[in-house]
């Protein structure tokens, strides 16, 4: 079977007595083992990225955009390689793990500008003589610890933007596709990255709790469910450090009665089953505004039995579930569902598929008459499961997404641009898409939710990248000559 490694200053190395397996879930097959670190290994990377940071962070601004560049060229040219490995490793369509790869890229491209980015401000003359600007900095050792459903994109929200900033990373992936962090580190080593400055720190939690205590990591990006970013969050900033982590979603779509119900069941079906709805910005709430509910739900039944399921390598719209284990637990939600009184138009557990039957397979399922009370709306499933629920009004509708405790992305679907403004207004959500099921920002924006979907001051990439990533300095400066001189024990004050 293939040995997983960990990659700590530029070398694939072992570490850890403990391992976990790494499944192909559209086989069901064991393809992998991945060692998970001990305190020896994780504090080996943390002491690598802590030596290379003290040379990388006097990089000039021209190098750091030149191993950018550099490595934009590898990631873009080999991109297929990366693909092929997260769907494997994932399960989702080779168009989807390509689709991730090039959303991630798009930070590498933002992360090229960093002379730009990291421009500071001066004032002449603030006195006579006295001039003040101000500089960003690097903070340091930054730890990014990712789930595992984007394995190329969500480390790439973070480490482009905080290795141009002249910081040095430990990348703790997920421990179930642990194999797209690897060729990336490896490329960066291509690219012209110095050994260090980029390290792959495989493993569980005793990874994470190492880079949440040591005190030369400066900064934690994390990125899973909700329960394990509020630890990170409580555990880093307790030991003083600056951490961003984004946690779980329920994103709503509300339909109002006035919208194109064929261009509405079409984005509900992308959004709602695309990678197995295993995507913090899928739509798993269905909110429609009667009295289109049934005519939407048609229109939605219509195309869901048409979406083949399968092995990401084949001709198929949405492949297997990470691990038979969360398999279980989203058909799990399913039943809970149909007990609680709920209707299952469509239901996934039996669905015939296009590949080996020991996947983890689970077909696309869509509930209606959902109520607020039923465990499938309340709670985070991450699979592909849309429910609907009705209500009578958009205030009603809005009430619904803004009581929920999760406020990552959400959608709204109408013609009508002065309802359109005032849900943008109004929602609770950190990421509005109108006419657009899954608001995923641009790179040149920053990604983040509110509520219990992120935790912490500063959003994922953009300009809150930057700003995360470095420390504000002021200067007061002048030159000095004859007139400067003299004793005045008061406050300075401008002259
Ligand atoms: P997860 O929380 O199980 O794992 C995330 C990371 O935390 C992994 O690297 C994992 O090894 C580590 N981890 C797991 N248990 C831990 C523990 N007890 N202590 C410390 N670290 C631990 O999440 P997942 O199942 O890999 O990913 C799915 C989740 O991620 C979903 O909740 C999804 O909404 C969320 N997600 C959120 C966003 C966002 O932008 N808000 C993006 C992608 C995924």
């Amino acid at each position: 079977m293939e040995q997983i490694h960990h990659y700590i200053n530029g070398q694939l190395v072992a570490g850890g007595e403990r391992r976990g397996t790494v499944f192909n879930p559209a086989t069901g097959a064991a393809i992998a083992e991945v060692p998970f670190a001990d305190q020896a290994t994780a504090d080996a990377a943390i002491t690598a990225a802590s030596e290379a940071f003290n040379s990388w962070r006097h990089a000039s601004l021209a190098t750091r955009s030149t191993v950018m560049f550099a490595f934009r060229e590898i990631l873009n040219a080999r991109k297929g390689e990366l693909a092929a490995v997260i769907t494997q490793q994932h399960g989702k369509t080779l168009p989807d793990a390509l689709g991730e790869v090039t959303r991630g890229q798009e930070v590498v491209d933002f992360a090229c500008g960093i002379p730009h980015l990291m421009k500071g401000s001066f004032s002449e003359n603030v006195s006579t003589n006295v001039d003040v600007y101000s500089i960003r900095q690097p903070v340091g050792v930054v730890g990014i610890i990712s789930p595992f459903n984007f394995p190329a994109m969500v480390p790439m929200w973070f480490f482009p933007i905080a290795i141009a900033c002249g910081n040095s990373v430990v990348a703790k992936p997920s421990e179930k596709d642990p194999g797209a962090a690897l060729l990336i580190a490896q490329w960066l080593t291509e690219a012209g990255l110095p050994d260090g400055v980029f390290n792959v720190l495989q493993g569980d939690k005793v990874a994470v709790d190492a880079l949440l205590h040591d005190a030369r990591v400066k900064a934690v990006s994390f990125v899973g469910s909700t329960p394990i970013a509020r630890y990170v969050y409580e555990t880093g900033t307790k030991n003083g450090k600056r951490v961003q982590a984004l946690g779980g979603a329920k994103n709503h779509m509300v339909v109002l009665p006035d919208a194109d119900l064929d261009l509405a069941a079409d984005a509900a079906i992308n959004a709602g089953f695309g990678s197995a709805g295993e995507r913090c910005m899928a739509i798993s709430a269905l909110v429609a505004v009667e009295p289109i509910a049934d005519a939407l739900v048609a229109k939605i039944a219509e195309r869901l039995a048409k979406l083949r399921t399968g092995d990401g390598t084949h001709e198929v719209d949405m492949g297997p579930l990470i691990t038979q284990e969360h398999r279980d637990r989203v058909a799990g939600y399913v039943q809970a569902a149909i007990d609680a009184g709920a209707t299952v138009v469509a239901d996934g557990r039996g669905v015939t598929v296009d590949g080996d039957e020991n996947g983890f397979w689970l077909g696309p399922t869509l509930i209606d008459h959902a109520t607020p009370a039923m465990s499938v709306y309340t709670d985070e499933i991450f699979g592909p499961v849309l429910s609907v629920l009705r209500v009578n009004s958009y205030q009603e509708a809005l009430q619904l997404v803004n009581d929920h405790p999760y406020g990552n992305g959400t959608a709204i679907f109408t013609n009508d641009g002065g309802a359109a403004r005032r849900f943008q207004h109004e929602v609770e959500v950190g990421m509005v898409g109108i006419n657009v099921p899954i608001p995923v920002p641009m790179a040149y924006f920053s990604f983040g939710g509110w509520k219990a979907s992120l935790f912490g001051d500063l959003h994922a990439h953009g300009t809150d990248g930057v700003q995360f990533y470095t420390r504000g300095k002021v200067v007061t400066s002048r030159w000095l000559d004859p007139s400067h001189g003299g004793i005045n024990l008061g406050f300075p004050q401008n002259r």
